[in-house]
This record gives C-alpha cells, sequence and structure tokens, in this order.
C-alpha cells in the first residue's frame, strides 16, 4: 500500500509576512461571532510580538508554557479552557512558537472536535472527527513539526503522537524574521534535529525519490546555516567595520553583535526555516532513526528535551551514522558547544531497563535504520552500551 500523503494546504513565506495574519484569519471569521484562539509561547508575554497579534475584540489568547515538553494532561486542561470561554467553537486556532507549542496547538484543535481525553487518540488514525481550522507560526524553526501529520505528546503511559490527517495545519506562516531572537544554544538544538531529520532519512532503508528530493535539499541548507565559516568570517570584518554606525544596536542587546549580523548577511534565518520544513517533509514519507528511538527513551525518563536529546544521542551513534557524526562533531566545534554529559550516570536499573523498553518499542525507526533484521543488531546488550556512552 503507497500512503497517501496529506500536506498542508496554504503556506505563505517571507520576511514580514506575520503581517498578513489578519487577512488571513478574516477569510475564517465568517460571521460576527466568530472567534479565534492565539496558542502563544509565553516567551512572548510582553514582547513586541504580543502586541502585533491580530487580536480581535472576541478572541481568546491562550499564554502557554513549554518548559516541560506537551503533555496529553496539559492538552486536556487548555482544551477545557477553551470550552469555558466560549458556548461555540473558535473559527481557528493560531500556534504561534517552536516545536512545543505548534503541537499543542494541533492538539487542541483536535480535542475541540473529538470527546474524551487526549492519551485516547496517542497512536495512528485514531481521531474520527475533522478538527478545527488551525494555523502554524514558527517562531524557532528544526522540528518539522509545522508539516508533520503529528503531535507528539507525553502520557500517563507512553510518549507517542497523536497521528492523523486531520493533526496537519491547514496554514502555515513562514516568516523568517520571527526566529531572529532565538538563544543561539537553542537555535543549535533545534537545527540539529533538523539535520539528524535528513541524516536518517537520507541513509535508512525506507528512502525514496519523494524523501530524497525533500531531505537532499534540507541538508543543503542545514550545511550552509551550520558549517559556513566563510560568509560568518566576511560578515565579523563587515560588522567590526561597521562598528560605529550603530545599525544592528537594536539586536546587538541580546548575544552580540556578531551572531546576528551573520544571520542578516547570509539569510541564515530564511534557510533554517526551509529547511525545517523541508526535512518535515522528509521524514513524512519515509521515517527517522536510531538517534529520535534513543532520544525518545532519554526524554521519558530523564525528561530531556527533543532537540538536546537528539544531539546526546547522535553523538554516541558514530558506528551507525560515521559521516553525519563527524559533520556534527564539526557544527558543534564551530558554535561552540558543549554537550551534556554522563546524562544516564548512576541510573537505575529499573530506570535503564525502561529507557531501552521505550527506546526498543519504536520498531519502525530501527527497521528504516538496520532494515528488516534490526532486531539481531539492535540488542538490549547493545543499547545499553551506547545509552551508557551518552
Ligand atoms: P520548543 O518549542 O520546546 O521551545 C524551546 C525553547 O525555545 C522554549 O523555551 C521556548 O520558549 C523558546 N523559544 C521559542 N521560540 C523562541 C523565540 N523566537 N525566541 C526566544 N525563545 C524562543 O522547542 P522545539 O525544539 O522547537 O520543539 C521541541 C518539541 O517539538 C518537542 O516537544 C518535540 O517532541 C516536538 N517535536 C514535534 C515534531 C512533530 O512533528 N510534531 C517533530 C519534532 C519534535
Ligand atoms: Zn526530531
Amino acid at each position: 500500500m503507497f500512503r497517501n500523503f496529506k500536506m498542508v494546504s496554504n503556506v505563505i513565506f517571507g520576511r514580514g509576512c506575520f503581517t498578513q495574519l489578519d487577512d488571513i484569519l478574516k477569510k475564517q471569521r465568517h460571521h460576527s461571532k466568530s472567534w479565534v484562539v492565539f496558542v502563544v509561547d509565553d516567551v512572548f508575554q510582553g514582547k513586541i510580538l504580543e502586541r502585533r497579534l491580530p487580536f480581535h475584540a472576541k478572541d481568546m489568547l491562550l499564554w502557554v508554557n513549554v518548559k516541560d515538553e506537551p503533555k496529553t494532561s496539559y492538552v486536556d486542561e487548555l482544551t477545557l479552557k477553551v470550552h469555558h470561554f466560549a458556548r461555540t467553537l473558535p473559527s481557528a486556532i493560531v500556534g504561534i512558537g517552536g516545536g512545543s507549542t505548534m503541537d499543542l496547538a494541533k492538539a487542541l484543535s483536535l480535542m475541540l472536535t473529538n470527546p474524551g481525553f487526549s492519551h485516547d487518540y496517542q497512536g495512528w488514525d485514531l481521531i474520527k472527527n475533522p478538527s478545527v481550522y488551525h494555523i502554524a507560526v514558527p517562531t524557532l524553526s528544526g522540528t518539522g513539526a509545522e508539516v508533520s501529520r503529528t503531535t507528539v505528546l507525553t502520557g500517563p503511559e507512553k510518549k507517542l503522537g497523536i497521528n492523523s490527517d486531520h493533526t496537519v495545519f491547514d496554514q502555515v506562516v513562514l516568516d523568517p524574521e520571527l526566529i531572529r531572537d532565538v538563544p543561539p544554544i537553542q537555535r543549535f538544538y533545534t537545527g540539529m534535529d533538523c539535520y539528524i531529520h535528513c541524516i536518517e532519512s537520507l541513509q535508512g532503508t525506507y528512502i525514496n525519490e519523494f524523501s530524497r528530493s525533500y531531505g537532499e535539499k534540507a541538508l543543503t541548507l542545514c550545511r550552509e546555516v551550520f558549517l559556513n565559516h566563510g560568509a560568518k568570517q566576511e560578515c565579523k570584518n563587515i560588522a567590526a567595520d561597521g562598528d560605529s554606525s550603530g545599525e544592528t544596536g537594536d539586536l546587538s542587546e541580546r548575544d552580540g553583535r556578531v551572531a546576528d549580523t551573520d544571520r542578516i548577511f547570509s539569510n541564515e534565518d530564511d534557510k533554517l526555516m526551509m529547511a525545517s520544513f523541508f526535512g518535515g517533509m522528509s521524514i513524512a514519507y519515509s521515517q527517522v532513526g536510531a538517534c529520535h528511538a534513543l532520544s525518545y527513551g532519554l526524554s521519558y525518563i530523564l525528561g530531556t528535551h527533543h532537540g538536546i536529546g537528539c544531539c546526546i544521542a547522535f553523538d554516541a551513534l558514530e558506528e551507525f551514522y560515521p559521516e553525519g557524526v563527524k559533520e556534527f562533531r564539526e557544527m558543534m566545534r564551530i558554535h561552540k558547544i558543549e554537550l551534556p554529559r554522563d546524562v544516564t550516570k548512576g541510573m537505575s536499573k529499573e530506570n535503564m531497563d525502561k529507557m531501552i523498553l521505550v527506546a526498543l518499542g519504536l520498531e519502525p525507526l530501527w527497521e528504516n535504520c538496520l532494515g528488516k533484521g534490526w532486531k539481531k543488531i539492535m540488542t538490549k546488550k547493545k543499547m545499553k552500551s551506547l545509552f551508557k556512552m551518552m
């Protein structure tokens, strides 16, 4: 059976395109009582973005906190809040933030039209009713959550997505200006999520021309963003020359003028945003691999966030992805990233066993990485030795 792949119906791309969000929403505001829910990462509370929201009198603003990655209990709580806010359903849900916020917006739009608890729907194609129309506005790039048909949630028993055609966003607003102020370390970890999506997809046994076409382009863009020493040096010189102009003064507050100037001159944010989109498209028609399986184990037991968890796991996978890991280490060196070490040191046997169980349970990921005979290669003992390296 070939998969009949559901894609995002509308995409708008370009610096400043966020200003068109109001026009996009206008088409969903069918009558005077129509209202919209803005699901926004609370990192933007009191920031310029808050003032730029195209908020109308009847709308609801739902600040979300993503310190912990999305849980099913949090989704249920948000769903209840929206139900209490009005008797009618909203005309649209707009998720503004990184992968966590986009996933919360997706889950909310599904749970508003499907009865019960969100953990009931963790799995594949369990959603019965179409969701509320939903829009993604990424402010952090790499996860590909803006294009995928899943919303990854940690439930009482498992970390697993609600995978369905109804999960896919109806509209994506890709404005590279919105990712400008992401702290560099976060940008690196989430960016590496995309890089690893590409490596796992391109080197996997499930690879096909559809996935390769997207994956190769995304990989090229990741390399341009994260390995681009030449352009960076040139920008440093330009920044140093123009030091007295103050032109970049407003940007330099955050983490130094050089880093920001790099991004402006090389359009790196535009590239990273498209890399995330294409990386997501690549895995949607193939699969991720060993690194993601191991990172899910880390996340389940240690609560490690997705991007950093993928980086920790990938660094231990030289045996399986030798070239990718070599290049990844070069990227870490350029960006002066120090990975946390010994994260599994001192872990109880019980937790180690559970972590192995979670990671081994992701069968398609292992089959994609190692082929049909994967069980002979990725034994519990082998996996334990990999976790111990992290
Ligand atoms: P995130 O959304 O968890 O955000 C990480 C941090 O960056 C948070 O502190 C957030 O407040 C902050 N942040 C976001 N945008 C910012 C901005 N513009 N400026 C400053 N700070 C900003 O990070 P992520 O890596 O994008 O997402 C990880 C989540 O995505 C995980 O929950 C993971 O399971 C999920 N994910 C989903 C899919 C999917 O297909 N649905 C794929 C991969 C990962
Ligand atoms: Zn990922």
